[in-house]
């Protein structure tokens, strides 16, 4: 996510910019649910606990939502998205101030959230300030300024009739979100809902919810009317199928694994047809070819796994290298992997923190296995860090196979298989037979090659001799089981708006 920010290259953070430093103690305020700008405690009366993957201690308890909860939250959301309620009769541009004010606050309060996120998800801090807020932040601004552009078309009818079209918003919204990007994620669904005048009902992940509620503080301090904005935290099988199955809901957007999209896909055929927007898993090509600028080639691909340790749709977690430069390639790659800080995100230097769970580090553990029995070559890491949680060795496999699991799966950890290629038609075979299509990367200086590979591959994003250069201006989503419909950009607009036809007939006829 470089391109989201000036003083983080690759991940890493400009060491000329004065570094920020997390807060020692923070005290956790927001851990109840957020209804009408309020903080309720749960109906069943039960909590959640969410723990720092770092130390495997528990931060606190959180209220644990369930459907009547998600009920509850619906309800204030409709209320709010009436006819004649605040919300519906302000105009545009004031849509714009809230969520340029919101935007404020992040800023105002980066270090605090900051914070959070490392302490809910283990990931180095540094890269919570400089990547995800400075994504929350200009995510914000930049659909602050879409509030009041938003433009329905004239049509041109025959000469009795005028006919134009309306951008209505939905109504309410459901927002589930994942746990690798808990704020960024938030932030890329709830800011264009809002530019369109929608309401929301929000689930975060129950393993990360802190910085998700401490927005419910933020909207509140906005003054965002009241059920504009409500933040329900619980598990998914409960308030997240609350969610996806409520008659109430005009639309769902999810961010998650491919096995819950398709849960909650059907939960809305089946329920309102409420429309849905989701982004998947991936596994996405990374292609260097033998003319790259093997630095760059090396470093991008590095970064482009191992970032947020691992945890990454769109982590380059197959990357194809033409054969003339493959055991170049596979030596600079694990010297990288090799150095690569594992520690405790709140060290400054640290590059890698734990994984989030017991379940993804047991996961990715069984994975690494899998590429050992099945003939890959390890050439480095395969291991877990033994006197630690959830710290997982950088592991780098050579001699991979596109029928081995580890070419196949998802790994969502910090394993990086390379493979070998020999020409340009196989590899974009190979690239494309994966039911995936959610982003890919290009390694070339040849612009013929480029712009071929670029047509040729089967994904929503491809990235040119860069990775992971997103924009709030550039849409994002995926191709094929990576997911349906486009967040960011103006693209991200078209999935929070409904478009009305309205035909007036003219009484005075033409002579
Ligand atoms: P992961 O497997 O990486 O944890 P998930 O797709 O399970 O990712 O989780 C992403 C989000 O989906 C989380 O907020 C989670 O609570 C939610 N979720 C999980 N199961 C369901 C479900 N059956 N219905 C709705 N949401 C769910």
């Amino acid at each position: 996510m470089a391109a989201l920010n000036g003083a983080v290259e690759n991940g890493q953070p400009d060491r000329k910019v004065p570094l920020p430093r997390p807060l020692r103690s923070l005290e956790v305020k927001y851990t109840k649910i957020f209804i009408n700008n309020e903080w309720h405690e749960s109906t069943s009366g039960k909590k959640f606990p969410t723990y720092n993957p770092s130390t495997l201690e528990k931060i606190c308890d959180v209220e644990e939502g369930d459907k009547p909860d998600v009920d509850n939250a619906v309800e204030a959301a409709k209320a709010a998205f009436q006819r004649g309620a605040p919300w519906r009769q302000m105009d545009a541009l004031s849509r714009g101030r809230l969520l340029h004010k919101l935007a404020d606050l992040l800023e105002r309060d980066r270090v605090i959230l900051a914070t959070l996120e490392t302490m809910d998800t283990g990931k180095p801090f540094l890269q919570a300030y400089f990547i995800d807020l400075e994504g929350c932040i200009k995510t914000l601004r930049y659909y602050a300024g879409w509030a009041d552009k938003i433009q329905g078309r004239t049509i041109p009818v025959d000469e009795n009739f005028v006919c134009f079209t309306r951008h209505e918003p939905m109504g309410v919204c459901g927002a589930i979100t994942p746990w690798n990007f808990p704020l960024l994620m938030l932030v890329w669904k709830m800011a264009p809902a809002l530019c369109c005048g929608n309401t929301l009902v929000i689930k975060p992940a129950e393993q990360t919810p802190l910085t998700s509620l401490y927005i419910g503080s933020l909207i509140k301090e906005v003054g965002f009317p009241p059920g504009v904005v409500n933040i329900v935290p619980g598990y998914g099988p409960t308030a997240g199928a609350a969610i996806s199955t409520h008659h109430s809901i005009d639309k769902i957007a999810f961010t998650g694994s491919t096995k819950v999209g398709k849960l909650i896909k059907e939960a809305a055929s089946k329920s309102n047809l409420k429309r849905v927007t989701l982004e998947l898993g991936g596994k996405n090509p990374c292609i260097v070819c033998a003319d790259a600028d093997l630095d760059l080639a090396v470093e991008c691909a590095h970064q482009g796994v191992f970032f947020n340790q691992g945890q990454c749709c769109t982590a380059a977690s197959r990357v194809f290298v033409e054969e003339q430069i493959y055991p170049e390639f596979v030596k600079r790659s694990v010297e990288y992997a090799k150095k690569r800080l594992v520690g405790d995100p709140f060290d400054a230097r640290t590059e890698q923190g734990p994984q989030i769970d017991q379940n993804q580090f047991d996961k990715i553990l069984e994975l690494i296995e899998s590429g050992k029995k099945e003939g890959a070559k390890l050439e480095c890491g395969g291991l877990a860090i033994e006197d630690r949680g959830l710290f997982i060795k950088p592991t780098v496999f050579s001699e991979v196979t596109d029928n081995m699991r580890i070419a196949k799966e998802e790994i969502f950890g910090p394993v990086q298989p390379i493979m070998k290629f020999k020409s340009i038609e196989e590899v974009i075979r190979r690239a494309n037979s994966t039911e995936y299509g959610l982003t890919a990367a290009v390694f070339t200086k040849n612009l013929d090659r480029a712009l071929t590979l670029a047509s040729a591959l089967q994904s929503g994003t491809v990235w040119i001799n860069c990775y992971n250069a997103l924009y709030a201006q550039a849409p994002f989503g995926g191709f094929k089981m990576s997911g349906n419909g486009r967040e960011l950009g103006e693209y991200a607009l078209a999935e929070y708006t409904e478009v009305k036809t309205v035909t007036i007939k003219l009484s005075q006829k033409s002579p």
